[in-house]
């Protein structure tokens, strides 16, 4: 969540922190602000709204040596002018931009308050910013200060600090991201490495406990025991970095046409020429487990579901899947061998990150599934496979989760040693083609009679369930429509109460094991008036189903179906009337717990 860039010695500085504040808005948030620093003058301009609404403030000719810009997704205080980013410190000699969340900040706000510091604002970085310039006016220096202030914060931060009348931007990092870039005459430092990669493929990555400084032609960092710590260059495929709209109306309609390239990157990527290329120790793991645990999210969440189905059905290893915000407070291990799946499109989750801190303490192995190389997930555990996604901006995850059902599914592959996966994820993509070109029209038809409820159910058994329950998230978050998923087995025990005359029921049948049972929940769900559109692969439709799909193997419907239900959730959003790319109250990547 929310976004940090900065820069120093970067002509036209003021062009960049603007535009990189606008390329990482993808990640949510809902104020914004840039501090600027020349000589001894630091100018601050901020409000809640959009990057757009901050530009119109700054006035023309403004402009920095030392540039720090943030989006804000507030934790600590309502989004307004006062909380946004920049903060200054109590004696306006330092100024902060932060992403994340400091746990202990009661007491840290006591002991501040004691020594007679004010606050202005109800952030927790206005704290961190009067703890370094505390502990500044005892040390002297400000690497010390920072040292001395992050050996008392708990929790996470990104942090770029500027010091009234210094030539340097200052960088500490603990559990969220930040990367420096290394320019020509100038360097950078973002959330993320797309805002720079215009400017720069050399980047470093901050560890998590490490601070310092760039300059314009240089950067230093040390660690806790305040030793310089060395580090490597990472340089960034570009093509996995860059995100614009490719002449696409919203980013998300771009995300979901270009499920198929991704499957096909994917495949060629763990499975070329017919053969499973993973990490041959990883696949031994894997055999050796005698219970497979996932730990995620949301949709990640939703993706665990159908590839613990996989490890179970494919290769008989028990799985279970958990909440991970729920799991971090009960933790449970089940099995004497456990290998546990992390996943995290973001590879940022806080709730993820406070589970691993968890299994740490125990020795076993751990593998997070991400979209994103570099990120505090793919750094901690042990094994990482990227679903090689690309950027995905839209808030509301599409391919990404389609990448991670494709790649569970090869991980059992490859553990199976059979090559038929690899051949029917391939069947799958003119499938998705086939959706694509001949049912946008009928979708849209179907956006528009459930666009005006308030309420509605998606029903489905197996796969069809798990595939039930993403489709549901999706577009509650983006339409804002009240929707439950409900096993075709549980709506006789509670949901079917709820049916009404015109209550919408969506439903998927793809499985022949299960195709009956549905067929009866419809007559159920109809004789109580739902107005039902039924979803169903040829070989199990029946000539009143709304959307019939070519046939295919059953067990790979979420990686197909679920694009009717993208292309669903997106048609209603934009029917309504919304920002489908951004919905309100969310953010891309949710580094708050
Ligand atoms: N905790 C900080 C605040 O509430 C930063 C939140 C963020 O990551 O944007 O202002």
């Amino acid at each position: 969540m929310c976004g940090i860039v900065g820069c120093i010695g970067k002509n036209h500085g003021r062009e960049y922190i603007i535009s990189g504040l606008k390329t990482l808005d993808y990640r949510g948030y809902d104020s914004a602000g840039i501090a600027f620093s020349k000589n001894n003058s630091i100018e601050v301009y901020k409000d809640a709204g959009s990057v757009e609404h901050l530009d119109s403030l700054i006035p023309e000719k403004e402009d920095g040596k030392v540039i720090i810009g943030h989006t804000r997704w507030a934790t600590h205080g309502k989004p307004n002018k006062t909380n946004s980013h920049p903060h200054f410190s109590y004696d306006q000699e330092f100024v902060i931009v932060h992403n994340g969340i400091v746990e202990n900040i009661g007491e840290l706000k006591e002991f501040l308050s004691k020594k007679g510091i004010k606050f202005v604002s109800d952030t927790d970085t206005e704290a961190i910013a009067s703890l370094i310039a505390f502990e500044y006016k005892n040390e002297k220096d400000v690497l010390k200060a920072i040292r001395k202030s992050m050996e008392q914060i708990h929790g996470s931060y990104a942090i770029g600090l500027i010091h009234r009348g210094e030539d340097r931007l200052y960088v500490m990092k603990n559990a969220s991201p930040l990367i420096i870039g290394l320019g020509d005459g100038f360097n950078l430092i973002a959330s993320d490495a797309s805002p720079m990669i215009e400017f720069t493929n050399k980047f470093i990555e901050l560890e998590d406990k490490e601070y310092g400084f760039i300059d314009a032609t240089d950067f230093s960092l040390f660690d806790m025991h305040g030793r310089a710590v060395s580090k490597e260059l990472i340089s960034k495929n570009a093509d996995l970095i860059r995100h614009d709209l490719n002449g696409y109306e919203h980013f998300m309609l771009k995300e979901i046409e270009e499920i198929p390239s991704v499957i096909s990157r994917l495949v060629n990527h763990y499975a070329s020429d017919g053969e499973y290329k993973f990490d041959k120790e990883l696949i031994k793991k894997i055999k050796g487990a005698d219970h497979i645990i996932f730990l995620a999210c949301g949709t990640s969440y939703h993706a665990s579901l159908v590839g613990g189905r996989y490890f179970e059905s494919l290769l008989g290893i028990p799985t279970t899947s958990y909440i991970a915000s729920e799991w971090a407070f009960h933790p449970m291990l089940p099995g004497k061998k456990p290998f546990i799946i992390f996943i995290s499109q973001s590879g940022e989750t806080a709730d993820l990150i406070h589970c691993l801190k968890i299994v740490k303490k125990s020795n076993h192995d751990t593998l997070i599934i991400t979209n994103t190389n570099g990120s505090t997930l793919d750094r901690g555990c042990k094994y990482s496979l990227n679903v090689q996604a690309g950027v995905e901006v839209s808030v509301a995850s599409t391919k990404a989760y389609s990448a991670q059902v494709a790649l569970l599914l090869l991980l059992v592959g490859a553990v199976k040693e059979d090559p038929s996966i690899v051949k029917d994820i391939m069947g799958s993509l003119p499938i998705i083609d086939f959706i694509k070109k001949d049912k946008k029209q009928i979708i849209k038809a179907v956006a528009t009679q459930i666009k005006d409820h308030k309420s509605l159910f998606y029903i489905g058994r197996g796969y069809d369930y798990f595939l039930s329950m993403e489709a549901s998230l999706k577009l509650k978050e983006i339409s804002y429509i009240h929707s439950e998923a409900i096993a075709g087995g549980e709506l006789k025990h509670g949901p079917i109460a709820l049916i009404e005359q015109g209550t919408p029921v969506i439903v998927f049948i793809t499985d022949k094991v299960t195709a009956a049972s549905m067929r009866s929940n419809i007559e159920e769900v109809k004789s109580r008036g739902a107005n039902v559109f039924v979803i169903s692969t040829k070989e199990l439709s029946k000539n009143t189903d709304t959307i019939v799909i070519k046939d295919y193997p059953s067990y790979i419907s979420s990686i197909i179906v679920s694009s009717v239900a993208f292309y669903l959730a997106y048609f209603t959003s934009l029917l309504k009337g919304y920002n489908v790319d951004k919905p309100r109250n969310l953010a891309k990547s949710v580094t708050v717990e």
